[in-house]
């Protein structure tokens, strides 16, 4: 199955594209780990992208479409995949389907996990990083036992920016600003399923194999 994953910040993306690739027993096949390995691989790509990232640059599309192809070319990712990260924007998924169709085959579905914003905030906003050991706590979900205190080395915990609510909803409003077109190509394309992501975790799982089903032949 040839699976594209999507999902806000916040969503559990990485921890369900991990779960269900390995349930359908096909790579899962990310920008971050594509970009990670031809940079440590030194290759041509790999050169380049590094070029762009050391001087703070976005990597342009063309790199990254690049990489995605080389990937999808290799033998593992001839039955299927589940690409994370990719495509971000409506262009690249443009690239990505004539990229297929060269290839003599198609994307089968796109999973949209899909979580209230007020429910991204509770879930990132609560987290609690320690100042020593650099561990996450979470003042709801993993709270250590006493405030402000981590458990493991005595540290002091505190709020990193990136987990501030007001940080978190400017990266929702630019997420929902570039993925709302990209989410209704996909709806005009006939593949797009939403997945409930809130709960606990196995069951999001489910719920989004129970979505692929209805899509496998
Ligand atoms: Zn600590």
């Amino acid at each position: 199955m040839r699976v594209v994953l999507v999902g806000p910040p916040g969503a559990g993306k990485g921890t369900q594209a991990q779960f269900i690739a390995s349930h359908l027993s096909i790579p899962k096949i990310s920008t971050g780990d594509i970009f990670r390995a031809n940079v440590s691989g030194g290759t041509e790509l790999g050169k380049l992208a590094k070029e762009y990232m050391d001087r703070g640059d976005l990597v342009p599309d063309e790199v990254t479409v690049a990489m995605v192809r080389d990937r999808l070319s290799e033998d593992d990712a001839q039955e299927g995949f589940l690409l994370d990260g990719f495509p971000r924007n409506v262009p690249q998924a443009e690239v990505l389907k004539k990229m297929l169709a060269e290839f003599g085959t198609g994307l089968d579905v796109v999973l949209n996990l899909v979580v209230e914003d007020d429910e991204v905030v509770r879930r990132l906003a609560g987290r609690r990083t320690c100042r020593s050991c650099g561990k996450v706590w979470h003042v709801v979900f993993d709270p250590p036992t006493v405030e402000g205190v981590c458990d493991a080395c005595g540290g002091e915990l505190f709020q990193r920016d990136d987990d501030r609510e007001e940080t978190i909803r400017r990266r929702l409003e630019v997420y929902q600003e570039q993925t709302a077109p990209l989410i209704s190509f996909y709806a005009d394309e006939g593949i797009l399923q939403g997945v409930d992501a809130t709960g606990p975790v196995e069951e999001i799982t489910q719920r989004a194999m129970s979505a692929l089903r209805r899509f496998a032949d």
